[in-house]
């Protein structure tokens, strides 16, 4: 018999594949389901980036294998929209290096750091990636809660000297995901001097820097003071750009981090496919109104979902970025119960929080990629199956 290692033997599909399965059986039976659950853009890749790609799809010195850390243009370009946005100096030789998506790289940076038993220091809720790669790296998961009471944000004193001496690896992720919660460039300096006390590598997940709402700017982990001595920025063109289909991001930061990076990289992949990264060059060199544009979309949508949830009773903070709603399941209800019975009653799809760790018990999550008009008519679907609710 064909059997996987021990860490694959418990790991579980993928949160998403296992909703998706949910999914296809609901539209099976004819529904018309209205998913609010994964966090993937409903809106096109803006048509300058599109043209790109066509354009250079045709060019027969792209049908070769690329350098598995980027041409050095898309390098420049990553580098050349740091100083714009942020104010932020990176070398494009040496603190840049191209990803197939920065899930990619915030799967592989596990294996690329790791021995066997040191420590990630991992929040809950978070991003599924961050646990399941440390484990599959024989890694040890120690966990940060995330809660209201602390703003979402780990608090660096609470984790135990003996815990922060065996951790190689500390992920934070703001704009974040699930919860929305946003953070300041104190909370970024905080954790670089952590980080220095321990010597420990930061692994800032900046997906969701460029969706924010009310006028809010999302700061750069790279603009804390020493982040280039401890620290490395994850980053895509995925939410952005609405390219999630297209699998290209980035890492900067840290030069030895960098270098060990896109070394692990060159023996496991072959780059990204170069029309791919001409396209990203246009997208972060480019126009960028249609990054504005977005942003107001996704705010709207905040807005009119924050409406259909205190309709029913909810208070909530309006989150500041990300597009994402998190918010406390009914009391009868857990996060698997609720997400289950908003489908079957409804046929709109949530996200049961515990997917993200069991701090997230007892959460649920919106993703506001459905357009204004669906999302107003999912909530219309909620409140007739829940009417008030009381908390
Ligand atoms: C969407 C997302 C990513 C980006 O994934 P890509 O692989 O770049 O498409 C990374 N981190 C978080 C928290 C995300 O939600």
């Amino acid at each position: 018999m064909i059997t996987a290692n021990n860490a694959m033997q418990n790991l579980p599909a993928y949160l998403f594949a296992r909703i998706e399965r949910k999914i296809a059986q609901a539209q099976a039976e004819g529904r018309d389901v209205i998913n609010l659950g994964i966090g993937d853009p409903d809106i096109p890749t803006p048509k300058n980036i599109i043209d790109t790609i066509a354009a250079s799809v045709y060019d027969t010195e792209n049908h070769r294998y690329p350098s598995s850390v980027g041409l050095l243009a898309y390098r420049q370009a990553v580098a050349g929209w740091y100083k714009k946005r942020f104010d932020v100096e990176l070398d494009p030789e040496k603190e840049v290096v191209s990803l197939l998506g920065s899930k990619e790289g915030l799967a592989h940076v596990a294996f690329a750091f790791l021995n066997p038993g040191d420590i990630s220091l991992i929040p809950d809720p978070a991003y599924p990636v961050y646990n399941i790669a440390t484990l599959l790296a024989n890694g040890q998961p120690y966990i940060l809660p995330l809660t209201e009471e602390n703003k979402f944000l780990p608090q660096f004193s609470d984790i135990p000297s003996e815990a922060a001496r065996r951790a190689k690896l500390l992920f934070i992720n703001y704009p974040n995901n699930p919860t929305g919660a946003v953070c300041d460039i104190g909370f970024f300096n905080e954790a670089v001097e952590f980080a220095k006390s321990y010597d420990i590598l930061v692994c800032h997940d900046a997906a969701y820097s460029e969706i924010s709402f009310d006028g809010l700017k999302m700061p750069s982990f790279m603009q804390a003071e020493g982040a280039k001595e401890v620290g490395i920025e994850f980053h895509s063109l995925s939410k952005t750009y609405n390219m999630t289909g297209w699998r290209i991001g980035w890492i900067v930061g840290n030069k030895e981090a960098i270098e060990i990076m896109g070394r692990f990289k060159s023996n496991v992949d072959s780059g990204v496919f170069q029309p791919v990264q001409y396209a990203a060059i246009e997208a972060l060199s480019g126009p960028q109104d249609s990054v504005s544009k977005m942003k107001m979309i996704y705010q709207e949508r905040r807005d009119e979902a924050i409406k259909g949830l205190e309709r029913m009773g909810w208070k909530i903070d309006n989150p500041r970025a990300s597009f994402y709603l998190w918010a406390k399941v009914p009391p009868e209800f857990t996060s698997d119960s609720f997400a289950e019975y908003i489908l079957e009653k409804s046929s709109v799809v949530i996200t049961p929080g515990n997917g993200y760790g069991k701090h997230g018990e007892g959460y649920f999550r919106i993703a506001l990629t459905a357009d204004k008009a669906r999302i107003a008519e999912a909530f219309e679907r909620m409140y007739s199956v829940l009417g008030k609710v009381s908390f």
